[in-house]
C-alpha cells in the first residue's frame, strides 16, 4: 500500500488558522498586537520570495509585519545599529533576520546582536543552549514544523527510533533535540557517517535535511516508517524549467513508508507557520501573559 501523504498545505493552514484565533484572543483580552520584523539584505530572488510570503501570512494572522531591506552593500554596524533599535522597539516581538547574508557581513556576529527573547528563528545561542539543555525556548521554525509534521501521525514520539541526516544549526541539531525532547531514541547521521542505509533502516522515523536531491532511497527504509522530507532542491525538469525535488526518492520510497512529506507541500508550508508561532509566544512571554494556546 502506498504511503500516506502528509500533506503540509493543510497543517499548516489549520496552524495559521489557530495563530489567528489565539492573535484576537490576546489583543481583546490585552490590547496586544504581536509584530514581526524581517530584515531582508541585498537581492536574492528566492530570499526575496520568502520574505514577501513571511510578510503577508503575518499580516493575514492579524499580526503587525514590519519589512526592512537593505543594499547588498550594507556596512556590518549599520544592520547592527537596526537590530539594536528593533531590540528596544515595543511594538517588535519577533526579529528575522533572512539568510543567508551576503558574504560581507558576520552572520554569527549579526544574529548574536537579536534579543534572544525577539529571536524568532532560534539561532541565538541563548536559545540554542536553553533547547539543548532541555529547557523552553524559541526553537527554529524549520525543526519546529517537522515535528507538528511527525505528531499529525503519531500521537507519541516516546522510545520511537528516530534519524536526523544532516547536522546543521538551522535544521538538523535542533531537530534531533528536538526529538530528544519528545523522548524519542535519537541518531544524527551527516556526510562522515558510515552504513547510512544501515542506519536508516533501523529508524521508525526518518528526517532527511541533506541538501542532496533524492539521495534517500526506498530500499534504506523501514516498512512503514514515517519520512519527512526537509530538502529543497533545484533540477532542470522535463520542459526547460526548474522543478523543486527533496532529499528523498518520492516514489520509491513512499511504496515503503507507512507516511511521507511530499516536495513542494511537506516541510517547506511548515516554516512560515511556525515562524507565526514562535512570534506569538515571543509576544506573550515579552509582556509576561500565560502562553498562548498554540
Ligand atoms: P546544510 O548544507 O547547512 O547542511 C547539510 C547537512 O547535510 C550537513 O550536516 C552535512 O554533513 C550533511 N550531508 C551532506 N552530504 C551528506 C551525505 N552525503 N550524507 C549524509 N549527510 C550529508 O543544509 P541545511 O541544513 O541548511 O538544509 C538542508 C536541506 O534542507 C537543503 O535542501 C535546504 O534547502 C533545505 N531547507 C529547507 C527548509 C524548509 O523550509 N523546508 C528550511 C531550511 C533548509 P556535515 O555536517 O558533515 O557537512
Amino acid at each position: 500500500m502506498p504511503a500516506r501523504i502528509i500533506d503540509g498545505k493543510i497543517i499548516a493552514s489549520e496552524l495559521r488558522a489557530r495563530v489567528a484565533g489565539e492573535v484576537t484572543r490576546v489583543r481583546r483580552e490585552h490590547g496586544l498586537t504581536p509584530g514581526l520584523a524581517v530584515v531582508l539584505v541585498g537581492s536574492d530572488p528566492a530570499s526575496q520570495v520568502y520574505v514577501r510570503s513571511k510578510h503577508k501570512q503575518t499580516e493575514a494572522a492579524g499580526m503587525a509585519s514590519f519589512q526592512y531591506v537593505l543594499p547588498e552593500d550594507v556596512a556590518q554596524d549599520d544592520l547592527l545599529a537596526l537590530i539594536a533599535k528593533l531590540n528596544r522597539d515595543p511594538a517588535v516581538h519577533g526579529i528575522l533576520v533572512q539568510l543567508p547574508l551576503p558574504k560581507s557581513l558576520h552572520t554569527e556576529t549579526v544574529i548574536n546582536a537579536i534579543d534572544p527573547a525577539k529571536d524568532v528563528d532560534g539561532l541565538h545561542p541563548h536559545n540554542a543552549g536553553r533547547l539543548a539543555g532541555g529547557s523552553a525556548a524559541l526553537s527554529p521554525c524549520t525543526p519546529l514544523g517537522c515535528i507538528i509534521l511527525t505528531k499529525s501521525v503519531h500521537a507519541s514520539l516516546e522510545g520511537m527510533n528516530a534519524i536526523v541526516i544532516g547536522r546543521s544549526n538551522l535544521v538538523g541539531r535542533p531537530l534531533l533535540q528536538l526529538l530528544l525532547n519528545e523522548n524519542a531514541t535519537v541518531t544524527s547521521a551527516h556526510s562522515r557517517s558510515r552504513e547510512l542505509a544501515k542506519l536508516c533502516a533501523r529508524a521508525d522515523l526518518v528526517y532527511a535535511a541533506v541538501g542532496r536531491p533524492e539521495m534517500v532511497r526506498g530500499d534504506w527504509i523501514k516498512p512503514g516508517a514515517t519520512v519527512i522530507d526537509v530538502g529543497i532542491n533545484r533540477q532542470p525538469s522535463a520542459d526547460g524549467k526548474t522543478k523543486l525535488v527533496g532529499d528523498v526518492a518520492f516514489t520509491e520510497v513512499s511504496d515503503v513508508a507507512g507516511a511521507i512529506t511530499p516536495v513542494p507541500g511537506g516541510v517547506g508550508q511548515m516554516t512560515v507557520a511556525c515562524l507565526l508561532v514562535n512570534t506569538l509566544r515571543a509576544a506573550c512571554a515579552i509582556h509576561g501573559l500565560p502562553k498562548p494556546a498554540v
